[in-house]
């Protein structure tokens, strides 16, 4: 038995069992391999399966796949850029200036830096609003 990602054409990925690939082969041919979500018999192998076909359609599929990553990325970059460009960072001091500024003891202004995810939580028990966000190394930007 082989256990298969699957997705049908509406993108819905879902799991299924089958003798071996040629009995998928035969059975997503016939139109009996029916997405659960939707009904939508029109399925396809996803690509995180670790047989990645080279057909067209699946190139097309990872080509948007990379695209969407790619835009993800940028998205996270220009993020950063804009919490750079706005915020002072405060490096791993992060904790102790968010507590300065939560308790009134330092000046409210808009800071970032970094905190260990114990740090974090601490910092979340004591009611100090903060928020993780995504980090995209320099390399990345
Ligand atoms: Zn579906």
């Amino acid at each position: 038995m082989i256990l298969y990602d699957l997705q049908c054409s509406e993108g819905h990925a879902f799991e299924a069992w089958f003798k071996d690939s040629k009995a998928y082969d035969r059975q997503a041919k016939a139109g009996r391999v029916a997405c659960p979500t939707c009904g939508q018999t029109k399925v396809s192998k996803a690509l995180m399966a670790p047989n990645i076909s080279t057909s067209k359609k699946k190139q097309q599929a990872a080509q948007r796949y990379t695209n969407d990553a790619a835009q993800t990325l940028k998205a996270f970059a220009d993020f950063r850029k804009h919490i750079e460009q706005t915020c002072e960072n405060v490096g791993n001091r992060f904790p102790e200036e968010a507590r300065k500024i939560h308790y009134g003891e330092a000046e409210a202004k808009p800071i970032y830096g970094e905190a260990t995810i114990k740090e974090a939580k601490e910092l979340a028990d004591e009611g100090v609003p903060c928020t993780p966000i995504p980090w995209p190394k320099d390399e990345d930007a």
